[in-house]
This record gives C-alpha cells, structure tokens and sequence, in this order.
C-alpha cells in the first residue's frame, strides 16, 4: 500500500489539476489560465502510443523545420497530405498564426506547399479557443498522408466520478465543438459505463458504433476500434482519451484523425516511458522550476502571491482575496510532505515574479508541520531579503511553537488570525501603496 504521505501528495496534484479547470470555468477577469494537467502529450507523441496499440491512424512524420517538413511530404509519397501544427490545445483547425497564416490544419497535394505552409507555422504563435491570448509557440508539425472523409463522429473515454469507472462517450455529430453538441442536442451523446472488472463487453462497443451511425462492415471495425482504445487507456493510465473526429473514409475505413489523452499522474511511477515523453516546452518555466522542488505553481495576474498547502484552500483563498476587493497573483502549492527547504525555494519563486507585491501565506497543519513552515518562512526572509509585506496565517499542527518562531524572529510579518483576516491585511497592504 502506499504511504498516506505519498497519497496525499497525488491527491492534491491531481485536485490542482481540477483548481485549474474549475477557476478557467469560472471565466473571473482575474484568473485566465490555460487547462493543463501535469503531463501532457502531442499529438504526434498520442498517435504513436496509439497505433503500437492497434489503433488506425494516419501515416506521419514530425518535422521541426519547414525544410524538415518538405522532406517529410515527399518521403510519404501519398497523393494528398495533411500538416498540422503540435500544440497542446484543440481548435487547431480554426486557429491563426501570429505570421497570419489562417488554419493550424492543411490539405494540400503538393509537397512543396508543405515547405511554405511550415515556414509559416513554425517559430509562430497559434492562438486558437483553447490558447491563452497570445497564442503558444509551434516548434514542431506533423506531415501526414490525408485520407478523404465521408463522416466524422466523436469518442473519448473518461473517467467518471459519477459512475465510478470509465465511461464511453460517443457522438455521431463529431469534428466540431463536442461542447456544443451536448449543450444544443443532448439526444446526440451517447454513453456506456464500463465494469471495470469486466472491460468493454462486445455489445456495448457494437451499440456505441451502431449509435455512432456506422453502417455494415463499419460497424465492426468501429466497435473493434473502441476496444482496442479501451485496452490502450487501461494500459497507459489514462484519465481520458479522445478521438475528435473518430472518421470514416469513403473506402471503408474508420480513422482516429486526431488525438488528445490525459494521463493520471499517481501513474507515474508505472508508466515511465510515457512520462519521459512528457512534453514540458509550453510550460511556464516557472511551472518547471516548481515541479522539480516537488511544488505546484498557478501564475494569476494580480499581484498577491499565495503560499498555500492543498487544492482546496488555494480555491478559498483565491475566493477571499476576490471578496475582498484583490488578486492573486499566483498560487505555490506546498502538499503534504515539506520541508524547510521547500518552503525557502517556493518563497524564491513566489517573488520572482515582478506583479507580487504582497505575499499571503495560508497554510493548515494537519499533516504540515507549522513549525517547519515557520522556520522555512523566517529563513527565506532573511536570505532573500523579501521586500514585499508578507501576511501569515498558520492553523494546526504544531501552531504555537511556529508563532514563537515568527514573533521571535523580529521580522516584520504580519500575523493574522484567520483566513479572513489574513485576505483584508493582504489586500490593505497592496491597497495602501
Ligand atoms: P483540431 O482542430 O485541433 O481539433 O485538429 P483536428 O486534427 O481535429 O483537425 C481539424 C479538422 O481538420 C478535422 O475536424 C478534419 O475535418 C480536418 N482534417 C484533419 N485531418 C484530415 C485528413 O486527413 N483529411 C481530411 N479530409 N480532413 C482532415
Ligand atoms: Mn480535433
């Protein structure tokens, strides 16, 4: 079994994951972020699992030149091809270059056209509906034969809270924004939870394809198709696959077009070869640097940093400051497990960043050693002769000794007594100035 320690630590990277999510839904002015869970594959990196899985898809290359890419459409001799640029987030097809070039997505029977259209794509921005703002740099692009397609539906498989396994969701109307289609026809997603003791049964993927709307032979190949991405998602650790358009080609083909998988990240330690693939290049590098002192970083845009231990009071926190009238200006995540250490390097990277001009500190010691923080927090003052007020607030373990420390260290912290406390004196403080 493994450690409450180290389960605890899993728990909160993957609830940080859901902190993301939920406060990108929440669309507040203040907090803009990009979806992201701590590994993440390409495209190119995703079809590549899948077809050593069975799974049909395209015959590609990856290009990180436009020369690169030239070569590539010519070696794929295919009478049509199709580039794509690789990047994290979906939209592709509709996104647009910071060169100006329209459509992350291009069909084109000349090799030499891929040449030019990658010359365009590579070292530009695509900004597409899942990019933040400006768009994120493309530093590679696939090259890959096209196929005609005569049909394109949906399928992903998740994990579902609510049903406590795997789900499989499908749609006949694939290709376009599956958000949209659950909102306006609800009657057109179609889902089939799995026993996960028990796997796909036969006739739930023949349902699913039926309900995909293939047809004859089809049919058959789709359903084969979903088991074989089932068995690829067991395998892998998988939170979610995603096949958007999961095609048919008039000669009778189904087709995984394009790929998106999330991955659980408690997995790691079973899974390293998917992790060594782990595509880091459109973090932050300050995500990077906090990964590597086992910390989760947020960047915000506001200026109050927030040192806090748990998903759950990073929401709070995030919500405190709001109501009262502020703005985080990043979230250091701490865990479970810390050490002084830590504490020192979360503080160094908390204030890296030029927009923090107060720093709040909310940490509740259960398994947390509030004495530790404490000797973290005075140790990091010092050395890095912080120059931004710091509010602290620390509930639990050990709390007394860690207020002695504090108190004691002569140093100009201010002390607060609960949460709320802690956001008005945090706020003030950027407010006053
Ligand atoms: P996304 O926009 O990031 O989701 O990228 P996709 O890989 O899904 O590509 C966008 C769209 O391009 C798809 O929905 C298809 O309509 C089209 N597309 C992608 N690959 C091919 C291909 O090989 N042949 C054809 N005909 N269309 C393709
Ligand atoms: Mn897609």
């Amino acid at each position: 079994m493994a450690s409450p320690m180290a389960s605890q630590a899993g728990t909160a990277l993957r609830d940080l994951a859901l902190v993301r999510a939920s406060l990108l839904a929440r669309r507040s002015p203040a907090v803009q972020l990009a979806p992201r869970r701590w590994l993440n594959l390409q495209e190119y990196q995703s079809k590549k699992l899948m077809a050593d899985h069975g799974v049909t898809v395209q015959r590609f290359f990856v290009a990180d030149t436009a020369n690169d890419a030239l070569e590539a459409a010519k070696r794929l001799n295919a009478t049509e091809i199709v580039l794509k640029a690789q990047i994290l987030a979906g939209g592709r097809g509709k996104g647009v270059f910071s060169s100006g070039l329209k459509g992350g997505v291009h069909l084109t029977k000349d090799p030499k056209v891929v040449g030019e259209l990658a010359e365009q794509m590579i070292g530009y921005n695509l900004t597409t509906k899942q990019t933040p703002k400006g768009g994120v740099k493309v530093q590679k692009v696939m090259v890959a034969e096209a196929l005609d397609i005569s049909r394109e539906t949906y399928f992903a498989i998740l994990m579902d809270r609510a049903c406590n396994g795997p789900v499989l969701v499908g749609s006949p109307q694939g290709g376009v924004d599956i958000e949209e289609v659950a909102a306006k026809s609800p009657e057109l997603i179609f889902k089939e939870e799995i026993d996960i003791f028990e796997g796909v049964k036969d006739l739930q993927a023949q349902r699913l394809a039926e309900n995909l709307g293939f047809k004859g032979p089809l049919q058959q190949q789709a359903a084969d198709q979903i088991k074989k991405l089932y068995n690829l998602f067991l395998k892998i650790d998988a939170t979610q696959v995603e096949v958007n358009p999961f095609g048919e080609t008039p000669e009778g083909q189904v087709v995984c077009f394009d790929a998106k998988i999330n991955f659980d990240d408690n997995a790691e330690f079973r899974q390293k070869e998917i992790f060594a693939m782990d595509d880091k290049s459109e973090n932050e590098p300050i995500e990077n640097e906090a990964a590597h002192y086992d910390l989760k970083y947020i960047g915000l845009d506001g200026n109050i940093a927030c040192f806090v231990n748990g998903a759950g009071l990073a929401m709070a926190t995030c919500d405190i400051i709001s109501l009262n009238g502020g703005k985080p200006a990043n979230f250091l995540d701490l865990g479970g497990g810390v050490k002084e250490a830590q504490v020192y390097q979360a503080f160094k990277l908390l204030t890296a960043d030029p927009k923090v001009e107060a720093i709040l500190v909310n940490i509740f010691g259960g398994i947390v050693n509030c004495a530790i923080i404490a000797n973290g927090i005075t140790k990091a003052c010092r050395e890095l002769e912080l120059k931004v007020p710091l509010v602290v607030r620390l509930e639990g373990t050990n709390v007394h000794e860690a207020k002695r420390i504090l108190t004691e260290s002569g140093l100009p912290i201010t002390a607060a007594s609960d949460l709320e406390d802690a956001a008005k004196k945090a706020v003030a403080s950027v407010t006053k100035k």
